[in-house]
C-alpha cells in the first residue's frame, strides 16, 4: 500500500488578522451568544436515558449553555443491539466523511461559539480546532479502501479537543466501515452532539453512528458490551488503565485499545538557544489552550550560565498574557474546564507556594475557573509528582555536563508524548532526538499544534498505545486484518 497518498491540502481556517474576516466571525456567531442548547443520547433504536442536566459556561458560570441528557445502562445496552458496521463502498464513506467536513466549515459560527462557551476555547484555539477536525475528515476520508471493518468501536474522547479528537476517532473508524459508539467527555457533550448531528446529515447512518453522553459509568458499559470489538480512547493514563481492565475482563482476547494518553512533557533549552525564540516556543506550549493539552510543555530544563537573564526574559513575557473570557479577541487564556479542575491545579500552585518554589503567577478576573499562568521552580523533573493539566510551567536549570542526566531524568519517568529542544549545536540535535523517548519531538519551534498529514500524533510507554493520529497508519488499526508494516 501507498502510505504517503498524493496532496491533499489541509483546511485553511481563518486569519485572525484580517479585519473583515473578524466581522464574518463576530457575525456567524452572534445568533449564539445567549443560545441554549439541547444534546442527548442519538440512537438507531427507541431507548430509556438517563438524567438530564445544565451545563454552564467554565469562563461564566452564571450563563447555561445547554440542557444534557445522559445516557444509562439501559441506553448503551440498546445501542450497541442496534450497531450495524457501515456496509455502503469505500466510495461512499468516504464521500459523506468529505460532506461532513464541508458541513463543519460552514457551521463555523455555531462551532466557535460552542468552543468558547461549553470549552472555553479562546478564538485562535477554535480556529485551529476546527481546521483539525476537518483536516481528520478528510485525511482518514482518504484512506477509506482496504481491508474491512472490525465490527462495532467504542470511542472516547476528552474535553479538551471537544470537536477535534472527538471527530478524528469517529472518522478513523467509520472510513474504516466500523458501527461507532461515541461517548464525548461528560464536560462537553453540546459539541458532540452537533458533531454527530453534521455527520448524520453528511449521510453517515444512525446504526453506524450512535452518541452516548455520560460520564465514568456510561464509559466503563461501552468498554463491557460483549460485541464491541475496538476502543479507541483519549484521556488520562489512569482512565485508559481503568479501561484496559475492564476490556480484558469483558472482551475477546486481541481487542484492539488505541490509546492517547497524559505526558510530563520537557523541553531543553541550552546556552546556545536563541532565547526570543525559546521564550515564544515556551509560552505557545505551556499556555496556549491553558495548558490544557496533552502536548503542552510541564517542564522546563534551562542551563544554567543562561538561566537568570532568560527566567527574567520569560517572566517578562508571561506578564503581557492576559487570562480573559474567550469570547473575546483579547483573549489569551481562557479558563480551566472546570471547578474541580481549578481546584487541582491551585492546591498544586499553593503547595509550591508554601515551599517557596512559586516565581510567577498573574491577577484573574473575577468570575470563571481562570487560573493564572504560573512559573515554578523545581529541582528536577523527578520532583513533580503528577501532570499538572494546566498553564503551570516549572522549571529547572542543568549545567552543561548534566545534559544526558537530564535527558534519563525525563525518560525515567515512563511517559514518552511530546518534547522540544532549543539549540543551534547540530550535533546535539541528533544527540539528544536519539536518547530522548517522546512520540513528537519538536525542535527550535513549540511543542504543540500537531498538524494532520505532516506531523502524526502519539506518544510511547505511558503516553499511548500508537498507531499515531492523523499518520498513514491510523486507519488501518481499525480495520479486521493487521496493519501492513511500514517501509523503513
Ligand atoms: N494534538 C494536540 C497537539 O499537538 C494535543 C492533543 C491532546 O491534547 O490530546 O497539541
Amino acid at each position: 500500500t501507498e502510505l504517503f497518498q498524493p496532496e491533499r491540502p489541509n483546511s485553511e481556517g481563518f486569519d485572525l488578522t484580517d479585519r473583515p474576516t473578524l466581522a464574518r466571525i463576530d457575525a456567524a456567531r452572534a445568533p449564539f451568544r445567549a443560545h441554549v442548547w439541547q444534546a442527548g443520547p442519538v440512537l438507531a433504536v427507541a431507548a430509556p436515558a438517563g438524567e438530564s442536566e445544565e451545563t454552564r459556561n467554565p469562563a461564566r458560570p452564571s450563563d447555561i449553555v445547554g440542557h444534557v441528557t445522559w445516557a444509562s445502562a439501559e441506553t448503551v445496552q440498546a445501542a450497541a443491539g442496534a450497531a450495524r458496521v457501515w456496509e455502503a463502498p469505500a466510495a461512499d464513506r468516504s464521500a459523506a466523511l468529505n460532506r461532513a467536513a464541508d458541513l463543519y466549515e460552514a457551521e463555523f459560527g455555531q462551532i466557535f461559539a460552542l468552543l468558547a462557551r461549553e470549552a472555553g476555547k479562546t478564538q485562535a484555539d477554535a480556529v485551529a480546532e476546527l481546521r483539525e477536525a476537518v483536516d481528520f475528515l478528510r485525511y482518514y476520508a482518504a484512506r477509506a479502501e482496504g481491508a474491512p471493518p472490525r465490527g462495532i468501536f467504542t470511542c472516547i474522547s476528552p474535553w479538551n479537543f471537544p470537536l477535534a479528537i472527538f471527530t478524528g476517532q469517529i472518522a478513523a473508524a467509520l472510513a474504516a466501515g466500523n458501527a461507532v459508539l461515541a461517548k464525548p467527555a461528560e464536560q462537553t457533550p453540546l459539541i458532540a452532539h452537533l458533531a454527530v448531528t453534521l455527520l448524520h446529515q453528511a449521510g453517515v447512518p444512525r446504526s453506524a453512528l450512535q452518541l452516548l453522553p455520560g460520564a465514568g459509568e456510561v464509559g466503563a458499559a461501552l468498554c463491557a458490551q460483549p460485541d464491541v470489538a475496538g476502543v479507541a480512547f483519549t484521556g488520562s493514563t489512569e482512565t485508559a488503565q481503568i479501561i484496559h481492565r475492564t476490556m480484558a475482563d469483558h472482551l475477546a482476547p486481541g481487542t484492539p485499545l488505541i490509546a492517547e494518553t497524559g505526558g510530563l512533557n520537557a523541553m531543553i533549552v541550552d546556552s546556545t538557544a536563541l532565547p526570543e525564540q525559546a521564550v515564544k516556543a515556551i509560552l505557545e506550549s505551556a499556555f496556549q489552550s491553558a495548558g490544557q493539552r496533552c502536548s503542552a510543555l510541564r517542564c522546563l530544563y534551562v542551563q544554567e550560565d543562561i538561566a537568570p537573564h532568560f527566567t527574567e526574559m520569560l517572566m517578562g513575557a508571561m506578564a503581557a498574557l492576559r487570562p480573559a473570557d474567550p469570547w473575546h479577541l483579547p483573549s489569551d487564556l481562557g479558563p480551566v474546564i472546570d471547578a474541580e479542575a481549578r481546584t487541582g491545579i491551585l492546591d498544586h500552585i499553593a503547595q509550591a507556594r508554601s515551599e517557596g518554589r512559586l516565581l510567577k503567577t498573574l491577577d484573574l478576573p473575577d468570575e470563571g475557573h481562570f487560573v493564572a499562568p504560573t512559573l515554578i521552580r523545581l529541582p528536577g523533573i523527578a520532583a513533580l509528582e503528577r501532570e499538572i493539566f494546566g498553564p503551570v510551567l516549572h522549571l529547572c536549570t542543568f549545567p552543561a555536563r548534566d545534559l544526558d542526566a537530564v535527558i534519563d531524568a525525563i525518560n525515567a519517568r515512563g511517559y514518552g508524548l511530546t518534547f522540544g529542544l532549543q539549540t543551534r549545536i547540530d550535533d546535539r540535535v541528533q544527540h539528544v532526538t536519539e536518547r530522548v523517548h517522546a512520540g513528537n519531538i519538536y525542535v527550535n519551534r513549540n511543542q504543540i499544534g500537531a498538524i494532520v498529514g505532516s506531523q502524526p500524533f502519539g506518544g510511547e510507554g505511558l503516553s499511548g498505545t500508537g498507531p499515531k493520529a492523523g499518520g498513514p497508519l491510523y486507519v488501518d488499526r481499525f480495520r479486521a486484518s493487521p496493519a501492513p508494516v511500514a517501509p523503513g
